[in-house]
């Protein structure tokens, strides 16, 4: 592990967490079908996971957005650019996200495919900042809520690098 990470959420605390919405969301949802929506890239970690931990009949799809900023920070506008390719009518969608932050993001996501018509539509996020909300939003699944630090690993990115870190590390430039 590089010398400027510290880690925040261990593999195995990871796992604990993910398979604890698993059940939630096998509960929530028995006898019945789900399309998970991963939020390219951070969520693909995740998502993998999370589909082993569902006990129920479940199919993927990927929706990716750019949201503009510094490389720490968003600016508040977000973009689509890559859409499901899934007809989401009628269909029970959790969206799933690596990290709800301000909530620009899953506002901007609720909206586009609230238009779809999906008969329900949640949100799992594995790690929710609450403090640094400027939506009122938050998600019907959350592994961890952490408080307001950078993170990288399992799927979280610094500039690309280190989504493949097993655990879930803070991160600063300068220590
Ligand atoms: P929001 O739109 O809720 O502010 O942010 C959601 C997105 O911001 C996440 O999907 C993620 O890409 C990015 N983000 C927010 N906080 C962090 C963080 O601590 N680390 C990393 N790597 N990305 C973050």
């Amino acid at each position: 592990m590089p010398h400027n990470m510290k880690i925040l959420l261990s593999r195995t605390q990871i796992a604990d967490g993910v398979a604890r919405i698993g059940q939630q969301i096998t509960r929530d949802f028995a006898g019945e079908s789900v399309i998970l929506v991963g939020v390219l890239k951070g969520a693909c970690l995740f998502l993998s996971d999370l589909a082993r931990q569902i006990e129920l009949d479940a199919t993927f799809d990927f929706i990716a957005v750019r949201s503009y900023g510094t490389q720490k920070e968003s600016a508040g506008e977000v973009q689509l650019i890559k859409d499901v390719t899934t007809p989401l009518e009628d269909k029970n969608v959790v969206l799933v996200e690596d990290i709800l932050d301000t909530g620009l993001t899953f506002s901007f996501l609720r909206k586009l495919l609230l238009a779809r018509k999906p008969r329900t539509l949640k949100f799992a996020a594995l790690l929710d900042k609450p403090s640094r909300r400027q939506m009122p939003v938050q998600a019907d699944y959350v592994g961890f809520q952490i408080p307001d630090e950078f993170v990288v690993g399992y799927g979280l990115d610094y500039a690309e690098r280190f989504r493949n870190l097993p655990d879930i590390c803070v991160f600063s430039e300068d220590r």
